[in-house]
């Protein structure tokens, strides 16, 4: 916005910090530094309220960006984090994440306990495999928040999946459910657009090389539109393991070996969601809700460095191309039960 003050008019850089755990805010101030790369450019420290309120004068600078410092006390319950954001942005209001260091979990079978978060290790790949936390162009990877639940049909026009393998299927669905705190899957009959998404088609598909597949295919913001699963066949279908580790692909989340969980990827690890997977598994769902609101410039991503550790140029103001075009997700492999680990 520009002052009513003619050739010596200013404008006024306003936001807002979120804390993404919906906490009283404080311990964190913004700097914002102006220089973009610059050592010695000027920076401004802009006083936070505890709902997150800032805001100051722009300066009139030569650089194309300037970067956002979220400085964080040491007994702040939140991560600092460096964002560099251009120029032209700077006039509109801003939206930046706070990532709590540890995560309450307030839903579901797991709720009250507190999980430690480490943003970097969500995005930590597993070689292979890609990282727990999926990234499109800056946005983290899920559903739109209105999709849920998600329509579920088990097809039948290929080989047979039986009552006991439905049930076993809705089961372990019911389990994710419950572990989220949420209502994430429905059964469903037709396979015809729904909204704005895909019901995701689950078939037994003998031809497939692991014990289960999921694709997942997202649109340039990260919001997933379609899956499918395909299961090696009833006994896989059976393992709750195998079905909850399926699921949470299909919501958007990818393998880790950062901690214990579902989605690990050695087929010894077969295990049901754990708590650490709920709480990080929460946390994106927050980060990705909250992108659907395009004045945030930022904040999951730009946590995971520490400001006072790394200098501005080795901090990606960008993620790498491949990850910004690729639309569909690459396939998830998974070993028939029972193979050795080493085949992996
Ligand atoms: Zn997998």
């Amino acid at each position: 916005m520009l002052g009513p003050l003619g050739p010596i008019g200013f404008a006024l850089l306003t936001g807002r910090l979120v804390a993404l755990d919906s906490q009283p805010i404080a311990g964190v101030r913004l700097i914002v530094e102006w220089g973009g790369q610059s050592v010695l450019a000027a920076a401004d420290t802009l006083p936070v309220d505890s709902t997150g309120r800032f805001g100051g004068l722009i300066r009139d600078i030569a650089a194309d960006s300037v970067w956002l410092v979220i400085d964080a006390a040491a007994s702040s319950r939140y991560d600092a984090a460096r964002i560099a954001v251009g120029k032209a942005r700077l006039s509109e209001e801003m939206r930046v994440l706070l990532v709590p260091k540890r995560w309450t979990i307030r839903r579901g079978k797991f709720a009250g306990a507190q999980v430690p978060i480490d943003p970097s290790a969500a995005l930590r790949r597993v070689p292979g495999y890609g990282a727990f936390a999926r990234v499109s162009a800056r946005h983290i990877v899920g559903w739109m928040p209105g999709s849920f639940p998600i329509p579920v049909v088990l097809r039948h026009d290929g080989p047979r999946i039986t009552t006991a393998d439905s049930i076993a299927f809705w089961d372990a669905a019911r389990d994710v459910d419950s572990a989220l705190g949420g209502h994430f899957f429905v059964p469903w009959t037709d396979t015809a657009m729904y909204g704005r998404i895909f019901p995701v088609d689950v078939r037994i598909d003998r031809r497939i090389p692991g014990a289960a597949l999921t694709f997942a295919t997202w649109d340039a913001n990260g919001n997933i539109f379609e899956g499918t699963i395909r299961f090696h066949g009833s006994r896989e279908m059976q393992i709750p393991g195998v079905v909850e580790h399926e699921l949470m692909h299909v919501l958007g989340f990818g393998h880790t070996n950062a901690w214990i969980s579902a989605m690990q990827t050695s087929s010894v690890d077969v295990r049901d969601v754990t708590e650490t997977d709920v709480a990080y598994a929460q946390l994106l769902m927050a980060v990705h809700e909250w992108q659907q609101d395009s004045l945030v410039v930022g904040g999951l991503i730009e946590a995971t460095a520490r400001p006072e550790t790394l200098p501005p140029k080795d901090v990606p103001s960008h993620f790498p191309l491949y990850e910004i075009t690729a639309s569909v997700a690459p396939r998830e492999r998974h070993p028939r039960l029972g193979d050795s680990p080493d085949r992996r």
